[in-house]
């Protein structure tokens, strides 16, 4: 039997016209049972989402100031909603609540999960769905990382008692029973762990773009959307900064092979983008899937005549790095050379005490630290079955003028990542674009 969870992001609910239109989608497809909203998001390109106004709503707060003026602009948020929807009900209790606890500095989490929480009960009294509050279904550990096993427990069995429900996203409860967000956009990850915890066929995540982009549309014109496109190719573009989806979200549904369809809340026709495990034959047309990149790499670069023989360099090297705090991102490597790729800004102030290390732990002939890199990540599962993308690639940017800086290839042969400067990261953008 088909049963879906549909996620709807802030901006398909960012107002009473806007949860028309959700409801229409909800009732259009008697399986889109479970229902996980977001906060009301922006009406237009100045607007402040929900979620801004609470942060900055509990900042004024904990600083003593007076907050009557900013939550009123929160509260005339919803009551708009309401009001507009000719609904029969009232959140002014909740509301009371809420402002009484930012007073006592009930924590910026709990402040900011109000959104998604108010925004759940109203949507759930529009729908006539049963409204589940995320706080006692989805559970964070002591350590703040999300308890997977616990949440999928008591979800699952609660799940049952309800054939049609609203799980507010973004936010569970700590072991102490206070409240803990997931990171900004996390409630794609709830839609996630509620997919899981349902069984569900396919998670919906409606939001206001009609799937993923092959490239940025800031900086590629017009780019194709992407048709189906496999979790870990989805994992690796968006680590390259391609936002849709926060990059948490494909967990708890990868482990299930429960596929996500990306579609517009505003152009439900659309047929959106399919995340899957594993892509149907038909739609392995493209050797390319993907194009995603972002600025602002450092390169150190260590070169010792004959490192490779030295037994436990790479091992030294990296240890220097773990001990300054400084994770890396990528490590091409050639027979003398050893390139560690890290984002510029976790080690701007740590270099003479990285160089001082490094120079004391593995005696090199010679380290430098290059900064104002940009990273492109050429994503696609077709590369493994098709000769010279890579040489495709290497011309496109050669005829362009790019100088590259560095290559590495996954070991998956799923992607090729090349550094270029900072300066050349969008023309390299547009021509490796042009080339596929
Ligand atoms: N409302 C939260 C945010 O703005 C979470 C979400 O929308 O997913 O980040």
């Amino acid at each position: 039997m088909e049963l879906k969870v549909v996620k709807f992001g802030g901006s398909s609910l960012a107002d009473a016209n806007q949860f028309k239109k959700v409801k229409e989608i909800i009732t259009a497809d008697e399986s889109r049972r479970y229902v996980v909203p977001s906060a009301p998001g922006k009406r237009f390109s100045d607007d402040t989402k929900v979620t801004d106004m609470l942060y900055q709503c509990y900042e004024c707060a904990s600083r003593g100031e007076n907050i009557d003026s900013l939550f009123d602009k929160i509260r005339e948020r919803y009551n708009t909603i309401i009001k507009e929807l000719e609904l029969d009900f009232s959140l002014e209790e909740d509301f009371d609540v809420i402002k009484s606890a930012f007073r006592h500095k009930s924590g910026r989490d709990y402040a900011a999960s109000r959104g998604e929480y108010l925004n759940g009960k109203v949507l759930a009294k529009y729908l006539g769905y049963d409204f589940i509050d995320a706080a006692n279904v989805i559970f964070f550990k002591m350590d703040g990382s999300f308890d997977s096993e616990k949440t999928n427990e008591v979800l699952s069995k609660v799940l049952e008692n309800h054939t049609h429900a609203v799980i507010p996203g973004f936010y569970g409860s700590m072991p102490n029973d206070t409240i803990k967000t997931f990171s900004r956009g996390g409630s794609d990850i709830t839609g996630s762990i509620v997919a899981r915890a349902a069984h569900v066929t396919l998670y919906e995540n409606w939001t206001d773009v009609s799937g993923f982009k092959m490239a940025d549309p800031r900086i590629i014109k017009d780019p194709k959307t992407i048709e189906y496109i496999t979790y870990r190719e989805l994992r690796e573009l968006s680590y390259m900064g391609a936002t849709v989806l926060h990059e948490d979200a494909v967990f708890p549904v990868r482990m299930m092979g429960i596929p996500i369809n990306i579609k517009n809340t505003n152009a439900p026709l659309d047929k959106g983008t399919m995340i899957v495990s594993e892509a149907p034959e038909e739609a392995n047309c493209s050797v390319i899937t993907g194009i995603a990149g972002k600025k602002n790499f450092s390169v150190v670069r260590i070169e010792k005549d004959m490192m490779n023989q030295e037994l436990g360099f790479g091992r030294r090297v990296l240890e220097v790095f773990e001990k300054n705090g400084i994770s890396f991102e990528h490590l091409p490597s050639g027979i003398d050379t050893m390139s560690v790729v890290v984002a510029q800004n976790t080690i701007e102030d740590k270099k003479e005490q990285l160089l001082h290390d490094l120079f004391k732990s593995v005696t090199p002939d010679h380290i430098t630290i290059e900064d104002g890199y940009a990273l492109i990540a050429v994503v696609g599962r077709g590369m493994v079955s098709t000769k010279g993308t890579a040489s495709k690639i290497f011309s496109s940017l050669s005829d362009s003028g790019v100088n590259i800086k560095m290559i590495d290839q996954g070991s998956s042969e799923l992607n090729i990542i090349i550094g270029v400067k900072n300066e050349d990261f969008e023309k390299a953008m547009n021509s490796i674009y042009m080339a596929f």
